[in-house]
């Protein structure tokens, strides 16, 4: 073998040991994953529970999506049962609109109720999600004869203050503005479940909720 190949073959054999080294080291030290935490601004939005809760809990949700209502029925009852009537979070629902028309309209009136009364809000909300049919939720069933059914329950309600905010789009502004919140964090899918400013990466897993609620109530703790 001539003095030149010999060269060229050592050459490419330190090059080639380089790029192992480099590939190796790089796998032993991987990038530190950090979640960032972007706390949602609830200015104006209903809120359950005690307002000094050192937890917040943000569901980004739809009166037309099912797994809202599956939601609302399975995991809400238990966060309510551990954690928000000790005091220890405060709850909050903001409007998604992604099943067009009807969720505009669920929420436009759902806006009129809390801006009547905050206090029968969550009757409401959970008259709405009650009224969503388990067969064909996509069928039309947000209607306003069907919002003012519900609403006539709930005294504190004016009907025809109801009826305009929602015919007139008079609550379109509070929609807007959860429409700018939940495009501000990215919400994708509903339910989105945001914990002290972290999107949750699974709604229902109630473990992992109550995992990240102990965790920012530790931490709080030792503030
Ligand atoms: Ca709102």
């Amino acid at each position: 073998m001539s003095k030149f190949k010999l060269a060229v073959i050592g050459t490419v054999v330190v090059f080639a040991l380089l790029a192992i080294i480099v590939i190796i080291s790089n796998k032993q030290t991987p990038e530190e994953t950090t979640i960032e935490k972007k706390e949602v601004d609830l200015t104006g939005q209903p809120l359950l529970g005690q307002e000094s809760a050192p937890v917040t809990v943000v569901e980004f949700g739809d009166y037309k999506c099912p797994s809202c209502k599956a939601w609302g029925e399975t995991v809400y009852p238990k966060l309510v049962e551990d954690y928000i009537l000790s005091g220890d979070v405060k709850f909050s629902y903001v409007n998604v609109l992604f099943h067009g028309n009807e969720s505009i309209l669920g929420a436009m009136a759902a806006e009129s109720v809390y801006k009547q009364d905050p206090n029968v809000y969550w009757d409401f909300h959970k008259a709405l999600f009650d009224a969503q049919p388990a067969a064909n939720h996509d069928g039309l069933w947000i209607t306003m004869d069907k919002i003012l059914e519900l609403a006539d329950k709930i005294p504190s309600i004016n009907l025809e203050q109801l009826k305009q905010d929602v015919e007139q789009e008079l609550t379109m502004k509070q929609v807007n503005i959860d429409k700018d919140l939940y495009t501000k964090h990215h919400v994708s899918q509903t339910p989105t479940v945001n914990i002290n400013g972290v999107a949750m990466e699974d709604p229902f897993d109630y473990e992992a909720i109550k995992e990240a609620i102990d965790r920012e109530l530790k931490d709080d703790e030792n503030e």
